[in-house]
């Protein structure tokens, strides 16, 4: 089989329905950019809501703003925008924090819903800071909980009725292997355990049902795929079936019931803004907002076709064009069990992944040995991947990735 032609990658993006979403972002000339799924492309609209946000908004409006711009119902404004994109009915999402604090929360919180289980199950390839939090939650409860790890597909056999909360990511972060959400949601329920997915690499790239799915918990990141900029306030989802008695964990003001009242002690707000706790950053979620409102329009089935396609073009060009040179697929290679990036194994990936950036492909490196290359179906071309893989081959075939400076490593990889 013949490798697809740079034309018939042109042929796919003049045929995509998705294809005008591109127009929507700031895409800088000549670089082919496949890491969205770590931080999101800027949309056209942010820079002019900020600067609306900063000179009106905050400029003009001062502490008014508060109220009369909707500062402050901010986070479920953004919550309820968010929800479609993530199977959640409107009132089931707060926009707030980061995945790592959102996390925190809801560890402890269910954890505290069941009372006399002490497991918490993960599993060890989870993306590190959901297992860190996980042990910083189960040392500050000081109870005994012990965080139990195992390897992806072992999740189901190893519940018990010692399980109190299953957290794991929807999709791995590092080959985009995809677990079955409604599955193992409905195995951790019969063993009496509650379910919190992170869906840090889903929100934006799939279609992700966590009503259908019957999901208790979730949290995600507002940088990646949706594209609310560089370290962007996170979402955290609970089930409306468990915000009554799922108690806040971070009790600040802003998540109490009457915050102007001041009060002495601490009442929960009725609803998912208990979850809250301190000030929103009205400027981080004013980026975020424009962001989110390209969205509103957006087919997730379209996005996930697209998602899909330019996977298997990726992996198929790679491997047509690079056969022989030390690269392995790491992802799935079905396309419906792959999340929308594809990893690849290589002695050398991280100068490799130096010299495409230096030749303006940017994907990622993670370590010890996977060049990562994420697809945001909203603005990668088909084309985008087929100059990407003929770098990839100049690089290999010219040794170019041999250089010093290629293989001194940063700190952010
Ligand atoms: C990116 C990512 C995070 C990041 O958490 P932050 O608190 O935003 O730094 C968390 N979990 C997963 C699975 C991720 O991929």
């Amino acid at each position: 089989m013949t490798a697809p032609s740079r034309e018939d990658c042109a042929a796919l993006d003049r045929r995509d329905p998705l294809a005008r979403y591109r127009d929507h972002f700031l895409l800088p000339e000549g670089i082919r950019y496949l890491d969205g799924n770590s931080l999101g492309a800027l949309p056209k609209a942010a820079p002019e809501t900020l600067s609306t946000v900063l000179r009106e908004e905050w400029g003009v409006g001062l502490i008014r703003s508060w109220t009369r711009a909707g500062w402050i119902a901010a986070p479920e404004r953004l919550g309820d925008r968010l929800a479609p994109l993530i199977g959640a009915a409107p009132g089931e999402v707060v926009v707030t924090d980061s995945t790592s604090v959102n996390l925190f929360k809801l560890v402890v919180g269910a954890l505290r819903l069941r009372p006399g289980r002490r497991l918490v199950l993960s599993e060890g390839g989870n993306f590190p800071t959901d297992l860190y939090v996980a042990q910083g939650a189960i040392e500050v409860l000081g109870r005994g909980h012990e965080l139990r790890l195992v390897e992806a597909g072992e999740v189901e056999a190893a519940l018990s009725d010692e399980v109190a909360l299953v957290m794991l990511s929807h999709v791995d972060f590092k080959t985009a292997a995809v677990h079955d959400m409604a599955a193992l949601t409905q195995a951790a329920h019969r063993a009496g355990a509650l379910m919190l997915w992170d869906l840090a690499h889903s929100a934006g790239a799939l279609k992700v049902e966590l009503g259908r799915a019957g999901a208790d918990l979730a949290v995600g990141c507002g940088y990646k795929f949706l594209n609310g900029g560089p370290g962007a306030p996170a979402f955290l989802f609970v089930a409306e079936r468990l915000q009554a008695e799922l108690e806040p964990v971070l009790t600040g003001w802003m998540g109490h019931a009457r915050p102007f009242d001041f009060a002495t002690d601490y009442a929960p707000a009725p609803g998912i803004r208990r979850h809250l706790c301190g000030t929103p950053p009205i400027l981080s979620l004013a980026a975020l907002e424009a962001a989110l409102e390209l969205w509103r329009e957006v087919d997730l089935s379209q996005v996930r076709r697209k998602s899909i396609a330019l996977g298997e073009l990726f992996i198929g060009l790679v491997e047509a064009r690079c056969r022989g040179l030390g690269f392995v697929l790491a992802s799935p290679r079905e396309g419906s069990a792959r999340g929308s990036q594809v990893s690849f194994r290589h002695a050398q990936g991280y100068a490799i992944t130096q010299a495409l950036i230096a030749r303006g492909v940017i994907g990622d490196f993670r370590t010890p040995d996977l060049l990562r290359f994420g697809f945001a179906p909203l603005y990668t071309r088909y084309v985008d991947l087929w100059d990407a893989v003929e770098a990839l081959a100049e690089v290999m075939a010219s040794g170019a990735w041999n250089k010093p400076e290629f293989r001194e490593r940063a700190f952010v990889t």
